[in-house]
């Protein structure tokens, strides 16, 4: 014979609370919201559920211990009584626990990812300069987006009325139907029809925002938009966005970054990469030239017998580490700038130049020859 006591683990003479504290303990753990479609939580579920049903009831829990389950059976005003299918289960949970506030706190406070009440959530996107993304630099977006209505304070319902209960749903927002197939049982969930999900009805309508709770508003917001962002990548504000409708939750606002090319520098990651132009003399005699850097301009110092198309790298001067520590590198690429138009005191000196070394002389190379070469040609 099935122990309702010791199903739902309470002594024999436990008080109603304690039994319904018990079963809500149970309820927690055999939800089938909360075992993925586990047959023995559903099982389990229903024997809680069962078990709760007649011990919370006064008339069917004296019946009960006094004749046992026979006593449900016979007579006594509960002569209806059948072991609990699944619906009649999670009829009986909602009917004691239902609607938003009662499961939300039951499953520790956490809202259901896809409440229909809660705002959807709002993209900007926000264009940076190079320069920008250098520093990091805190931002005042203007977003258009929808407020709680201030006349009905956001519950949709006229000043002096309230919104009630869906009764369909029991202010749960969803109908669930167990459903019997070749394979089994199973439970469909569909949005309730009655109150559109929202597990609540206006009987009389705000009439500022007709029931909706939501006006259309324009908010600034404040974001500090760190160094080192790229573009495509985002950061996501939690519950600054719409307010959900009839007091639900705001939804999140995600600002996602578009930077503007820079013509300067190629861009990978935290690295830059910037081409400069030297003269003949420059590379072989060796100088000093000037590098773009993101902010300003720096000078860099090229030795003797440069090879057009070397790389400097001069560590640091690239860009942060977005979320972490440590800056990019500056890769400086030196290229041999051929004039277009010389003077003819030029002309008179390289022609002197060209006589003096008519063709490349293979067998002159120095040593570090190739490996600057291999360097140069990006291999
Ligand atoms: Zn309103
Ligand atoms: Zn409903």
């Amino acid at each position: 014979m099935t122990d309702y006591y010791s199903i739902l683990e309470v002594q024999r003479g436990a008080p109603d609370d304690e039994v319904k504290k018990a079963y809500r303990r149970l309820a927690m753990k055999w939800h089938p919201d909360r075992n993925s479609g586990s047959k023995e939580a559903e099982e389990k579920f229903k024997d809680i559920t069962e078990a709760y049903d007649v011990l919370r009831d006064p008339q069917k829990r004296a019946m009960y211990d006094r004749y046992g389950e026979a006593g449900l059976r016979g007579g006594g005003g509960a002569s209806d009584f059948h072991h609990f299918d699944l619906s009649e289960a999670l009829g009986v949970f909602m009917r004691d626990f239902g609607g938003f506030g009662g499961i939300d706190e039951m499953f520790g406070g956490a809202r259901h990812g896809g409440s229909v009440r809660t705002g959807a959530d709002v993209k900007v996107t926000v264009q940076l300069s190079l320069g920008e993304v250098a520093t990091g630099v805190d931002r005042t977006l203007l977003l258009k987006l929808l407020d709680a209505c201030d006349r009905c304070e956001g519950n949709g319902a006229e000043p002096g009325t309230q919104p009630q209960t869906c009764t369909t749903c029991a202010g749960v927002g969803e109908v669930r139907r167990a459903q019997r197939s070749f394979f089994g049982q199973f439970v469909s969930v569909a949005p309730c029809p009655t109150c559109k999900g929202e597990g609540q009805v206006v009987a009389s309508p705000c009439r500022k925002c007709r029931g909706e709770g939501r006006v259309r508003a324009e908010r600034t917001i404040e974001v500090k938009i760190p160094a080192g962002v790229a573009s495509g990548q985002y950061m996501t504000l939690r519950g600054v966005g719409n307010a959900g409708s009839r007091g639900g939750a705001l939804g999140d606002v995600h600002v996602v970054f578009e930077v503007a090319d820079d013509p300067r520098f190629e861009r990978d990651g935290e690295d830059l990469y910037t081409e400069v132009l030297a003269t003949y003399p420059q590379l072989v005699l060796g100088g000093t030239i000037e590098v773009p850097t993101v902010d300003a301009t720096m000078t860099l110092e090229i030795p003797p017998a440069t090879q057009s198309g070397q790389v400097f790298h001069l560590r640091g001067r690239g860009l942060a580490r977005v979320n972490a520590s440590g800056t990019g590198d500056l890769h400086v690429r030196v290229q041999l700038w051929t004039p277009e138009d010389v003077s003819s005191e030029e002309h008179a000196v390289l022609q002197q130049l060209h006589a003096l070394r008519p063709r490349v002389e293979l067998s002159s190379r120095g040593k570090g020859f190739w490996s600057r070469m291999k360097e140069a040609l990006g291999a």
